[in-house]
This record gives C-alpha cells, sequence and structure tokens, in this order.
C-alpha cells in the first residue's frame, strides 16, 4: 500500500461551517477563528464566500474578514465566488485565490441555474480572464460529484469526467471533487478518483466530503489509496447538508488530523490547539457538534489517563 507521507488539511470551516449556522458570528469571532486555525497548522484557509448578503447573510462581511485577518506568509486565505461581482469583491479585498462551483448533476444545475453543468463551467471563462489579469488564482469545485440530490442516484463517472474537462479547458489547474450531500461511498471514490487522475493528471485533486451518513473518513481513506493528498475539513465538524437538515456536518478537521496522525500521515497541525479550537467554535455557535475527538479525546490522552 503506498501512503502518502504528507496530506494537507484545508480549512473550511469559516466558510462551509459558518454558512450553515442560524447564529451569526461576528467579524471579529470570524478573524479569530481563521487566524487560530493558522496558528494550529492550516496552510489553506477558505475565509468564507462573496455572496449576495440575502442569499447568505452568514457570508455578508466576507469582505471585511478578508481585510482584517493578519495574511501569515506561506498560508493560502482563498475564498468562494459565485460570479464576476463575487470574484471583483475578492480582488478588492486582496484575496488571491478564488473557488469556483459547478454541479456534476445535469438536473441539479438546471433547476438551480438553468443551464447544464458544462455551460456554467463555459460561462467561468471571462472569469479566468478577469483572474489572470489580477494574479487571482482559480480553483474549480465539482458539487454533487458522488451524488445528485435530485434523483438521489450516482452522478455518472463521465459525467463529473465532462465537467472536469470543461475546467481544464478553460486553464484551471486545481479542482476538488465535493460529495456535498454525502452519498459517496470509499469504493466509489476510489474509482472516480482513479479515473479523474488519469483522465486529466497534470490537475492537483481536492477531496471535499460531508459526514451526513458517516461515511466520511473512509471516503479520505478510499481517497489516499487513489492517490489524492489534499482533503477540506471543518474545525469541529460544523457544516450541514442543504438537503438533509439537521444532518452531521463536514469532516472534522480535528477528528482527519487525529486520523492521519495516527497512521503516520504527517498533516503539519497542532492536534492540542486544534482541539482548543474546535472547543472554542462549539462555544461561539452555541452547541454540540459531530465531532468525535472533541468528544472522546486522542488516543494518546486516553492512554496516559488509564495510566
Ligand atoms: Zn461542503
Amino acid at each position: 500500500m503506498n501512503w502518502p507521507a504528507k496530506v494537507i488539511v484545508c480549512e473550511v470551516g469559516p466558510r462551509d461551517g459558518l454558512q450553515n449556522e442560524k447564529k451569526l458570528l461576528s467579524v471579529e469571532q470570524k478573524v479569530e477563528l481563521i487566524e487560530k486555525s493558522v496558528q494550529a497548522g492550516a496552510k489553506i484557509v477558505e475565509i468564507g464566500s462573496f455572496v449576495h448578503p440575502k442569499a447568505v447573510p452568514q457570508m455578508a462581511d466576507t469582505d471585511e474578514v478578508a481585510r482584517r485577518i493578519h495574511r501569515e506568509p506561506g498560508v493560502e486565505y482563498r475564498a468562494l465566488v459565485m460570479n464576476q461581482k463575487g470574484l471583483e469583491r475578492a480582488d478588492a479585498a486582496g484575496i488571491m485565490k478564488a473557488k469556483i462551483t459547478a454541479s456534476a448533476s445535469p438536473a441539479h444545475s438546471i433547476s438551480n441555474l438553468n443551464r447544464t453543468p458544462e455551460e456554467v463551467v463555459s460561462s467561468f471563462a471571462e472569469y479566468a480572464e478577469f483572474a489572470a489579469a489580477n494574479q487571482i488564482e482559480l480553483s474549480g469545485a465539482i458539487s454533487t460529484a458522488f451524488g445528485c440530490p435530485f434523483d438521489g442516484k450516482p452522478v455518472p463517472l463521465q459525467q463529473v469526467l465532462s465537467v472536469a474537462d470543461c475546467f481544464r479547458k478553460i486553464g484551471i489547474k486545481e479542482l476538488s471533487l465535493s460529495d456535498t450531500t454525502g452519498m459517496a461511498n470509499p469504493k466509489q471514490v476510489y474509482d472516480y478518483v482513479t479515473a479523474a487522475r488519469l483522465r486529466l493528471p497534470d490537475v492537483t485533486w481536492v477531496l471535499h466530503f460531508h459526514d451526513t451518513r458517516g461515511m466520511g473518513l473512509s471516503n479520505v481513506v478510499a481517497g489516499l489509496l487513489a492517490g489524492v493528498d489534499r482533503y477540506d475539513a471543518c474545525f469541529a465538524g460544523l457544516g450541514g447538508c442543504p438537503f438533509a437538515p439537521g444532518a452531521s456536518g463536514n469532516i472534522a478537521t480535528e477528528d482527519l488530523v487525529h486520523m492521519l496522525e495516527e497512521m503516520g500521515i504527517s498533516t503539519g497541525y497542532d492536534q492540542e490547539k486544534l482541539i482548543e479550537l474546535g472547543k472554542q467554535v462549539q462555544t461561539m455557535v452555541g452547541h454540540d457538534t459531530a465531532s468525535s475527538v472533541l468528544k472522546a479525546g486522542r488516543c494518546c490522552d486516553i492512554a496516559v489517563q488509564s495510566k
């Protein structure tokens, strides 16, 4: 088995986690969480999204958050953008990496945007020009890459590859496959990721799993075996599924880092700081979350206690 020696865990809590919370955090609180994630070892942080404030009120102050955070050299601060206006806001706020999203599922895409996924990605070509002119790197995200919330079925592999091809055609070299609704299983992840890496070998792949049905970390293992070394995760395991209210969120950063470190795979995180951060997140949002390590502690902590 060829396990990677190192894995990059990207912190998406400030965006994917907080956008699902009823309680709105202040700019100061968001800045504190982002800075503490970096102090705990995050090298990539998704700090928010530039979307219409009425559509996602939790993200209305991303401009201000971006301006206020202390930027550590060597850390990538990225944000999600949904349109040209969002890209312009990201640029004005000094964001150098913008993530743009298309759904893999034609049914989902047509229902949301009245366009096929391929049409959506082709329309990003104009963003690519703006981004290049302003030194913003673009990252493509393929949402519902493993399962469609509309008909409950897996999205066919060929469909996912077709959307990936469209992103690559407009010059995007980093792509994430997102299991937005927590429907992926490890075998499917292994098969889809293996095929995607063979098809587009010059793309840097990122995997984004939700633990909606308890398959999140198993899917990471399948991704590792298929050769991917970048994963999104969310502090304290925040982040629900838009189609399943109350369901578990993203895989928790502290759970993922703990599993990888137990496997001897280096993440660069300080686990004690991560756990502290996770607890602070729970206090800020005002409720318990689905993180296992926050509940049970780390394996090595238990060993010390039982001596
Ligand atoms: Zn997500």
